[in-house]
């Protein structure tokens, strides 16, 4: 159907989504109620107490209490998604100096460094085809900051999950390490918090970034929260000298609408569904060992401790050198049998997330790879 020249868009509603970026945003039907009703502009400051994150009604003051809690943190802001949160974080206490991340980090945590003024050193990964990232090399790379540039990192970031591979760094080393260097540390949860189970201040995390769109169950927008210790309030939620109930990282009031909403909305539900983590791991497994009977080669970390799934397909790279529609085939082989979310075009290298799904489903999605593969 369409409205204009644009296409309504049918995705979770007919089809079997394997794009890693949106499985663990799906909404829920509550969200989607809740998206509908909070869609004009400034919706939810309906009854609004001078800043978004004190308003009780809808209570999103009690809703912040509340998250801040799940993550076993002291306070929690929301953010227009987890760059937000990275950068509200860096600016706020960037001295011009460096900051040490690992080498599988998301762009916008390079980006938001870079508007942020810090300059970036990365704990580098193993290479082909794990790729993965030692926490205890942190310890090195922090001396080789401070014998470089003569002071230690202004702050540590960790991608907990990092976005191309799906393997999972543990945070408490990294942790443990920063507080021996008193250097702070930011976790980056876009792809493990709202999945998984996340204790911050028990993993020695000083700041916590979520992503509400990719991992807690939420559209209507972009959406994240900045989780924090205590002893960082004063620093990291600073409000304007004139407008001191307005956090200056967030620039007053962040995201102010239905993305908010459908967060709320998901939460109950979020909640519940951490505590099934391990079921999600294993039909990640479970797929990754299906798909590996044919020519395909897993990439990232083995056996796998998260959903999203890159792997290496010669296989149907050899297919489509072959065949008429070329690299599209796959993508339509796919398609006609109700699976989407692969990028039109690939047949080399491919991400796909089972985050979500039935298991008949990931059975459905395994038999289908290995039909098309010829198996
Ligand atoms: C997707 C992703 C982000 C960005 O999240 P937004 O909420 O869209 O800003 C940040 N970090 C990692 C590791 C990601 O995968």
């Amino acid at each position: 159907m369409n409205i204009g020249n644009y296409q309504l868009r049918d995705r979770e509603e007919s089809f079997i989504n394997l794009n890693p970026l949106q499985t663990g945003g799906r909404t829920t039907p509550d969200a989607r109620k809740a998206i509908i009703s909070y869609i004009d502009g400034y919706s939810i400051c309906d009854w609004c107490k001078g800043a978004l994150h004190i308003t009780t009604e809808p209570d999103i003051a009690g809703f912040l209490i509340d998250v801040s809690d799940f993550l076993g943190m002291d306070y929690a802001l929301p953010t227009n998604g987890c760059r937000e949160a990275k950068y509200g974080v860096m600016h706020a206490i960037s001295k011009g100096g460096s900051i040490l991340c690992d080498a599988n980090m998301h762009y916008s945590s390079e980006i938001s460094a870079e508007r942020a003024g810090l300059k970036v050193y990365k704990v580098p990964n193993n290479g082909e085809p794990e790729y993965k990232v030692n926490p205890l090399d942190y310890a090195e790379k922090i001396e080789d900051i401070k014998k470089e540039t003569g002071s230690y990192p202004d702050l540590v970031l960790l991608t907990h999950v990092d976005g191309e591979y799906g393997n999972l760094v543990d945070p408490k080393q990294v942790g443990k390490i920063c507080k021996d260097y008193s250097v702070p540390f930011l976790l980056n949860t876009a792809y493990s918090s709202g999945r998984m189970e996340i204790k911050g201040k028990k993993l020695g995390a000083d700041f916590i970034a979520c992503s509400g769109h990719k991992s807690w169950a939420s559209g209507g927008g972009n959406i994240g929260i900045l989780a924090i210790s205590e002893e960082w309030e004063e620093k990291i939620f600073k409000g304007g000298t004139n407008w001191k109930s307005k956090p200056i990282e967030i620039l007053g009031c962040s995201s102010r609408g239905s993305s908010l909403m459908a967060m709320m909305a998901s939460f109950p539900y979020v909640k519940e569904r951490v505590k099934r983590w391990d079921e999600e791991v294993k039909k990640a497994r479970y797929l990754v060992e299906e798909l590996t009977k044919i020519d395909i080669n897993p990439l990232g970390e083995s056996p796998k401790n998260h959903d999203l799934i890159k792997i290496d397909t010669p296989v149907y790279d050899k297919i489509a050198r072959g065949h008429k529609k070329k690299g599209y085939f796959l993508y339509y082989e796919l398609k006609d049998r109700g699976i989407i979310g692969m990028k039109p075009g690939r047949t080399k290298r491919f991400k796909i997330s089972t985050y979500g799904l039935s298991w008949d489903q990931v059975k459905y999605v395994a038999e289908s790879f290995l039909e098309i593969g010829g198996d």
